[in-house]
C-alpha cells in the first residue's frame, strides 16, 4: 500500500502512515471529498476525478487495511464494502481508459492486487468467524453437559470459598444430590459459612481438610463420621480438591449404609475368628473352601494348606459312603449334629461334635459345620461310663455291670449253645478283719481279691463284685467240673497267700468258699442262676468254709 501511495504521488497521505492507521475511520485531512482537489498532488491537476477517487481509494484501504490487521474483527460489514464498491466502479472505468500510461497500469494493477488481498481477508474473515461461531457453540453445549453433570450426579457436590478474615468457608454452589444427602435446600444455605450449615463440620474433620486442601492444592479424600448424642449417625466419604478459580470442591457421598455393613462385617469376622468353636464351609464335593482362625489352630495346618484339603483328610472316621450319607441328611434335614474324630496335622485324633447347617450362597451348596473339641467330655464320659459299671475299690464289674453282661452272656449261649457256669465267692469270717484290723485292711483285702480274680481268670471270664465281700464269676463256655476245678485253684491260691500291707502291719491270711453251678436250661435266667450258686456257697459255708461247693 505504500508503493501504490508513493508511485501515485501522494507522499503527504503516507508520511505518517502509523497516525492515518490510528485515524483509520477519518478521511485524509488535505483531500477535498469529490469537490475540493487534492492540494499538493500531481495528479490533481490533470486528473482531478481521478485524483479525488484515489484519495477516496486509498483512505478507505488504509482503513481496511488497519481492519483487516485486527484479526479480533469477525468480519467486515456491508456498509464499509458498500464505498469501497462504489469508488471501484468509478474508478475501473478511468483505468481503463487510461491503460495505456503507466501509472495507470501500475495502479490498475495494484488495485486488482488490493481487490484481491480484500477478498481473501475477506474470506479468511468468514472462515475465522464461522469458526468462532462453532466454537462458541462448542462452548456452550459443553458448559451445558457440565451442568447437567452438576445437577444430575448421584454424588453431592459442594463448593466452598475460604474466608480469611473469619478463618472459614462460604457454600457458594451445591447440587441437586448435596441437597438430597443433606437434606438441606441450596437457596437457603448457598452464601452462608460451613461451619453454620454444617456444625459438624469442625468436629469432623472437615474444616481443616478444607483448609489443607485449599492452601497446598492438593487433592484429598476423607471420611467423615458425623456424631449425633454421642454415637456416630452418619458417614460421609469426601473427595476434596481444588478449583481454578481457588474455590475447593466436595464431592461427597452418603456411605452409612455402606459403613454399617462394614461394621457388621468387621464384627462378624471377628466374632468368627475368636470363637473357640472351629468353622468349616465343605462344598458338596467334600473340598474345605472357608476355615476361621480357630480351625487352623485346631488342626495345626495354615489357612493356606487347609483350603487344599477335602473332608478325607481331616476325618479319621471318613468313608466316601459316610460323607455321601451325611450329605444327604443335611440336605434333607437342613442341619444336622453328629460326632467324629478329627485327625490333626501332627495325626493326633481328636473326638469332635460337629453341628452342620445346609446353606445356599451364591448359588453354591455348602456343609457349614461348627467344629467342637469334646475330646475332654468324652475322656469324662468314658470315665463315668467306667465308674458306673466298675467296681471302685475293686476295679472289677459292679453288680449292675455284671449283671447286665450276664444277662448278654446268657442270651448268646441261649442262641448259640454251648456250657456256661458261674461261681459265688464269699470271704471267710471277714468281719474279723475288719473288727481286728480296721477297715482299711478289709478294704485292702477286698482288693486283693480283686486283683487275683485278674489274674486268675481268663479274658472271656467275667468277675463282679455283687456287694460287701460277696464275689460272682461268670464262666463263658465252661461245663461245671472245669468251673469247679477254676474255682478250686482259686481258692487254694488265696488261702497260700498272705495279703501284705503298705502300712507294715504283719501279713494276714484269709479264706474263700465258693459255691458253683451250670447253666442245665438255656431258658433259665441269671436269678436262677445265681440262686443256685449261691445255695452251693451256703453248702460250702456250712461244711466249714475255706471250700467249694457245687
Ligand atoms: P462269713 O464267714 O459267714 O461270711 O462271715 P463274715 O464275717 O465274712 O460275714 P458277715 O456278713 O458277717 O460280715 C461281712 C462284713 O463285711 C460286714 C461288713 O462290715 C463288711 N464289709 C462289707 N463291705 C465292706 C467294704 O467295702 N469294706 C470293708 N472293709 N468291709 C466291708
Ligand atoms: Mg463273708
Ligand atoms: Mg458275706
Amino acid at each position: 500500500m505504500n508503493s501504490l501511495s508513493r508511485t501515485i504521488g501522494l507522499p503527504h497521505l503516507i508520511s505518517d502512515y502509523d497516525s492515518l492507521n490510528r485515524n483509520r475511520a477519518k478521511p485524509p485531512k488535505t483531500v477535498n471529498k469529490f469537490t475540493k482537489k487534492c492540494s499538493s498532488c500531481a495528479m490533481a491537476k490533470t486528473q482531478p476525478m481521478a485524483c479525488i477517487l484515489m484519495c477516496e481509494v486509498f483512505a478507505m484501504s488504509q482503513c481496511i487495511n488497519s481492519l483487516m490487521e485486527l484479526t479480533a474483527i469477525p468480519a467486515i460489514s456491508k456498509m464499509q464494502l458498500k464505498p469501497i464498491l462504489q469508488i471501484y466502479n468509478q474508478l475501473t472505468p478511468i483505468l481503463a481508459n487510461n491503460a495505456d500510461e503507466p501509472f495507470f497500469k501500475k495502479s490498475s494493477d495494484e488495485l486488482n492486487e488490493l481487490t484481491q488481498c480484500i477478498e481473501e481477508r475477506a474470506l479468511r474473515l468468514v472462515q475465522t468467524n464461522a469458526q468462532l461461531i462453532h466454537e462458541n457453540k462448542k462452548t456452550g453445549d459443553h458448559e451445558a453437559r457440565l451442568t447437567a453433570l452438576f445437577e444430575n450426579m448421584s454424588n453431592g457436590i459442594a463448593v466452598y470459598r475460604f474466608i480469611d478474615d473469619a478463618n472459614d468457608f462460604i457454600i457458594t454452589d451445591l447440587n441437586k444430590a448435596a441437597e438430597r444427602i443433606e437434606n438441606i435446600n441450596r437457596k437457603e444455605v448457598i452464601g452462608q459459612k460451613l461451619s453454620s450449615v454444617f456444625p459438624f463440620s469442625a468436629q469432623a474433620g472437615l474444616h481443616d481438610v478444607l483448609k489443607r486442601v485449599s492452601e497446598t492444592g492438593l487433592t484429598e479424600t476423607h471420611t467423615m463420621a458425623i456424631q449425633t448424642e454421642n454415637h456416630i449417625s452418619q458417614w460421609r466419604e469426601n473427595y476434596v480438591c481444588k478449583l481454578p478459580n481457588g474455590e475447593v470442591a466436595v464431592v461427597f457421598n452418603d456411605v452409612t449404609h455402606r459403613k454399617n455393613a462394614e461394621m457388621t462385617l468387621q464384627l462378624t469376622q471377628f466374632s468368627v475368628n475368636h470363637c473357640a468353636d472351629s468353622l468349616y464351609w465343605i462344598s458338596a464335593d467334600g473340598h474345605i473352601k472357608y476355615v476361621n482362625d480357630s480351625s487352623c489352630k485346631f488342626l495345626g495346618y495354615s489357612r493356606e494348606k487347609l483350603l487344599t484339603l477335602t473332608v478325607a483328610d481331616i476325618d479319621a472316621l471318613y468313608s466316601a459312603e459316610s460323607w455321601v450319607f451325611h450329605w444327604q441328611t443335611l440336605k434333607e434335614k437342613g442341619a444336622i449334629n453328629l460326632e467324629t474324630i478329627y485327625r490333626t496335622q501332627q495325626g493326633k485324633q481328636i473326638s469332635v461334635d460337629i453341628s452342620a447347617n445346609y446353606l445356599l450362597f451364591e448359588g453354591e451348596e455348602y456343609y457349614c459345620g461348627f467344629v467342637r473339641d469334646i475330646s475332654e467330655r468324652k475322656a469324662l464320659q468314658t470315665e463315668l461310663e467306667r465308674q458306673a459299671q466298675l467296681d471302685y475299690l475293686t476295679g472289677i464289674a459292679n453288680r449292675r455291670y455284671f449283671m447286665a453282661q450276664a444277662e448278654m452272656e446268657l442270651a448268646r449261649t441261649a442262641r448259640y449253645g454251648g456250657a456256661l457256669s458261674v461261681f459265688m465267692l464269699d470271704i471267710d469270717h471277714f468281719k474279723q478283719v475288719n473288727d481286728n484290723h480296721g477297715h482299711t485292711a478289709g478294704d485292702r483285702v477286698l482288693e486283693r481279691v480283686g486283683g487275683i480274680f485278674a489274674d486268675f481268670l481268663r479274658e472271656t471270664d467275667i468277675p463282679g463284685r455283687l456287694g460287701g465281700e460277696e464275689f460272682a464269676v461268670l464262666l463263658p463256655e465252661t461245663g461245671l467240673e472245669k468251673a469247679v476245678e477254676v474255682a478250686e485253684r482259686l481258692r487254694s491260691y488265696i488261702a497260700e497267700s498272705p495279703i501284705f500291707f503298705e502300712s507294715g502291719a504283719l501279713p494276714l491270711s484269709i479264706s474263700v468258699s465258693i459255691g458253683v453251678t451250670t447253666l442245665q436250661d438255656h431258658n433259665g435266667n441269671i436269678n436262677d442262676l445265681l440262686n443256685r450258686a449261691d445255695q452251693a456257697l451256703y453248702r460250702a459255708k456250712s461244711a466249714g468254709r475255706n471250700r467249694v461247693c457245687k
